[in-house]
């Protein structure tokens, strides 16, 4: 099966067979949510219908959401499933059918439709949720032994909504294993692979800490279509899936390298890949590059990916003819009307930003590097605020990328000092506009206020986290 039709087996499964309503992806930008800075799970958009805001248009739900998870970036292309960008297949319940139907809908959607073998999957279930382990010992073919209890499967966000979670891995095989003796279900390497999380909604948590059975009970389930794609394809990761390989197999005949040959090179086309695919959706979904916010997440993106395609000894700018191959792939797939409608605008938006850092990429690499080699013979771990800080307003460096290419040197950045050195730029621009002089850089309304992106980008993570454990 390929990518587009896993998605629609999945989507044609909830909707004609069990009578779920097939809604659209939401957009990557929240609506009314100013607690997120980008979709990163299923459920995020449908937060009103569970807590009751507002009425669903339907009691069950199925969409393949598109999400963005800029908390995974430094992980692409280091683990087999992780990307920034991907889609969560997911069902949902608005106090209408409970953990029996969830699980033994997935179990029927995984093993029938998909065929997965069912001596592979695993379940992990709250070691508490007795209920949750009685019904995945029902399941025809499933191995009662593969049920797995773990305390994190608990999901709750202070007080309010919450409930016991399962998740379910496919043993891939011991080759794809770690190989240290703790290795089983939940281990970071490559062999258990989590391809969905089930999550029960059942209490409703006070503000004194009690659990109250909530009369509304709700489900709401997140499965990556990527990582299935990869399971049904019987490819080592995400990457060669019929999802993202063309677009590695663009960037490699671009930089003249062959994929498969040596570990880093492969990196940096898997994390062109996944780049490419994000920064096109983003824009897609009305994101522009900027110093702040959302646009602050796809500037840093893009330059991302510049770099890495320098990494592989490309010269010329190379991004307008990934977003061709991500168009390809999703060319015929349903939700993604607009990136075809859109493919000449989305180019030109990643032209200009990608011609803005090439002019000075050169310039900023010899500088870091000059400044790396110093450190170095100085016995110096610690790149000063004030360089870094000339490397961004100068250059045009994410201050996460300088961060990322120093710990790649085994060096620091000093964030602090970073952070000093933009407080006062701040302060030289209001005085300059007290003065009602024109300032002479850029809008500085639009400069990264660095703690509240870390804010930003944690409130994200926090919530993915709580929601999706
Ligand atoms: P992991 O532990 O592997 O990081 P997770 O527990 O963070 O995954 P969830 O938050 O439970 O993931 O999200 C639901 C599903 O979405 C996961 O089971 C997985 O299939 C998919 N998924 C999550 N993060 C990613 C990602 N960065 N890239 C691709 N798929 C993902
Ligand atoms: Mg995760
Ligand atoms: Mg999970
Ligand atoms: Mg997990």
């Amino acid at each position: 099966m390929t990518g587009n039709e896993l998605r629609e087996a999945y989507l044609k499964f909830f909707a004609e067979k069990k009578g779920h309503l097939r809604m659209e992806s939401f957009s990557l930008i929240p609506e009314n949510d100013p607690t997120l800075l980008l979709i990163g799970a299923g459920m995020a958009p449908l937060k009103p219908f569970f807590t009751g805001k507002m009425k669903p248009p339907r009691t069950r739900v199925t969409t393949s959401q598109r999400c963005v998870r800029t908390g995974d970036i430094e992980n692409v292309g280091r683990t087999a499933r992780h990307q920034t960008y991907f889609e969560m297949l997911g069902n949902f319940s608005f106090g209408d059918y409970f953990k029996k139907e969830a699980i033994s809908w997935a179990w029927e959607f995984l093993t029938e439709v998909v065929e997965l073998p069912k001596d592979k999957l695993y379940a992990t279930i709250y070691p508490k949720d007795d209920e949750a382990a009685a019904i995945w010992r029902e399941q025809p073919g499933f191995d009662p032994t593969h049920i797995v209890p773990l305390e994190d499967n608990f999901w709750e966000i202070g007080p309010g909504p919450c409930g016991p979670d399962s998740e379910i891995y496919i043993d891939l095989g011991e080759e794809r294993g770690c190989g240290e003796p703790t290795c089983g279900v939940g281990c970071d390497c490559d062999r258990y692979l989590e391809i969905w999380n089930l999550v029960f909604t059942q209490f409703d948590r006070t503000e004194d800490g009690k659990y109250n059975p909530l009369a509304h009970k709700n489900i709401d389930t997140g499965c990556g279509l990527e990582r299935i794609a990869s399971v049904v394809q019987g490819k080592p990761s995400n990457f060669e899936t019929d999802l993202l390989f063309p677009i590695i197999e663009y960037a490699a005949a671009k930089a003249g390298v062959e994929y498969g040959k040596d570990a880093e090179t492969d990196v940096s086309l898997k994390v062109i890949a996944d780049h490419a695919r994000s920064m096109s959706i983003m824009i897609m979904d009305g994101i522009l590059p900027s110093n702040e916010g959302r646009g602050y997440v796809l500037r840093r993106i893009l330059r991302r990916a510049v770099r890495h395609g320098r990494l592989l000894g490309i010269k010329d700018t190379f991004l307008t003819g990934a977003v061709d191959a991500v168009v390809k792939i999703y060319q015929d797939a349903s939700d993604f009307g607009a990136l075809v409608a859109k493919q000449d605008y989305i180019k030109k938006v990643i032209l200009l930003e990608e011609e803005r850092f090439q002019a000075t990429l050169t310039q900023g690499m010899e500088l870091l590097n000059e400044h790396m080699e110093a450190l170095k013979k100085e016995g110096g771990k610690v790149l000063g605020g004030a360089d870094a800080f000339k490397l961004y307003d100068t250059f045009g460096f994410p201050w996460e990328l300088t961060e990322e290419i120093l710990h790649e040197n085994g060096l620091e950045l000093d964030e602090k000092g970073f952070e000093a050195e933009m407080q006062a730029q701040r302060e030289r621009a209001r005085s300059a506009r007290k003065a009602n002089q024109r300032v002479a850089v850029p809008d500085l309304r639009d400069r990264v206020d660095v703690t509240k992106l870390r804010q930003d980008e944690s409130a994200v993570e926090a919530k993915v986290v709580c929601i999706w454990k």
